[in-house]
């Protein structure tokens, strides 16, 4: 199995991960500690490491962080949304809990060779568009990588400690600018832990799957500086990709027609959902004799997941499309309205949140300036 953070990971069973790459499943203890995470009751997080040693100390009060990012490349889609909601999540467990939040710029240049006066204008909307969700700006450090010379001193530090076989082994041949900046996230997510930030602590980061090389390769540096600087390894909580409304397992940024985002026009996003393949029978008739596939389907994953906090409700969909009560127009028809209904919302919302977003910006990038040592 690959997991590739710049590039196409084929996830088809995530249970594999916790072989194949040391993964703990999320056991009952876990899941009945945190039922009211949606997409942990709804098995959306599927895995983690070390992710009790951080709720332990975050729910006594121990000062912790959460720290993960996001690659301007372009507005937030469904998957970004996950990961802005689970580290909004978890940064209201504890009291002293700070939310770490990159603006990957730096290796959005590196891997898609974005300029940085182009991304920038894209962070300020993605920053805003976590605040919409809910994160507590009071208790958040957002920055650009591209400021942080904080985290560009890190991954320089950090360099000694790979050799390129060891990198190869971990992502495959790739070009050094996606190494340097593979060591630039160790920096990232290794911050909240420096003299700058008040020294070690435990540190959650939230990631799609896809993401876990990074992981792996922080745990270890982390482990090798346990003694010169103290540093925890970070514990990490997983969740699937979110799969394309084409039915594919893993949306594309290349094609707008495979994913929602939260800039579409709502209106624009009911065609999208119309045109999303389903988990239906080729036919009416056959859909009302043998019922539906929601297990396959990416419009009901939209319920799943993504928009319906009611389990009642979603549990109505599920058995009504397996009884064949329920088709696929029905569905599409009814979370369109759901869906186009959020992003007006979000979206007004968003506005009033530009100027503090770029003002977050401006104060975390100016505290990222200072030496991590
Ligand atoms: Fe998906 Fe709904 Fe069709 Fe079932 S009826 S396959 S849930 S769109």
């Amino acid at each position: 199995m690959k997991l590739d953070p710049w590039g196409v990971s084929d996830i088809k069973d995530y249970t594999r991960l916790y072989k194949e790459f040391g993964l703990s499943p999320l056991d009952e203890a876990l899941v009945t500690k945190m039922r009211d995470n949606r997409y942990v009751r709804r098995g959306m997080v599927f895995g983690h490491r070390d992710l009790q040693k951080f709720l332990e100390a975050a729910s006594s009060g121990e000062e912790a962080a959460v720290m993960s990012g996001i690659k301007p490349t372009g507005v937030f889609h469904l998957g970004s949304k996950v990961t802005a909601e689970q580290m909004i999540y978890f940064q209201r467990i504890g009291p002293k809990i700070t939310v770490f939040y990159s603006i990957a710029d730096l290796e959005a240049y590196a891997d898609n060779g974005i300029p940085l006066s182009e991304s920038s204008e894209t962070a300020i909307i993605n920053v805003a568009d976590i605040l919409t969700l809910g994160l507590d700006p009071g208790r958040a450090v957002v920055y650009k990588q591209s400021d942080a010379l904080a985290v560009q001193d890190m991954a320089f530090v950090f360099s000694r400690d790979v050799t390129l076989n060891m990198l190869r082994a971990i992502y495959g041949e790739r070009p050094p600018g996606l190494y340097l900046s593979a060591l630039v996230q160790v920096g990232d997510i290794l911050l909240p832990q420096t003299k700058l930030f008040g020294g070690p602590k435990p540190v959650l980061v939230p990631v799609g799957a896809d993401q876990d090389p990074h992981i792996r390769l922080t745990r270890d540096i982390a482990s090798k500086h346990r003694t010169d600087m103290g540093f925890l390894e970070p514990s990490s909580v997983y969740h699937k990709l979110v799969r394309s409304l084409k039915g594919d397992l893993k949306m594309s940024k290349r094609d707008p027609y495979s994913m929602i985002t939260l800039s579409d026009d709502p209106d624009e996003v009911k065609k999208k959902i119309a045109d999303a393949f389903t988990g239906g029978r080729p036919t009416i008739k056959e859909q009302r004799e043998l019922g539906g596939e929601p297990q396959k389907c990416p419009v009901y994953e939209l319920y799943l997941y993504h928009f319906v906090e009611d389990d009642d409700f979603v549990s109505r969909v599920y058995n009504e499309c397996i009884n064949g009560e329920r088709i696929c127009s029905d569905c599409k028809k009814e979370i369109a309205e759901m869906v186009a209904s959020f992003l007006k919302d979000h979206q007004h919302r968003r506005k009033g949140n530009m100027y503090k977003a770029e003002r977050m910006l401006e104060e975390g990038s100016e505290l990222v300036r200072r030496k991590p040592f």
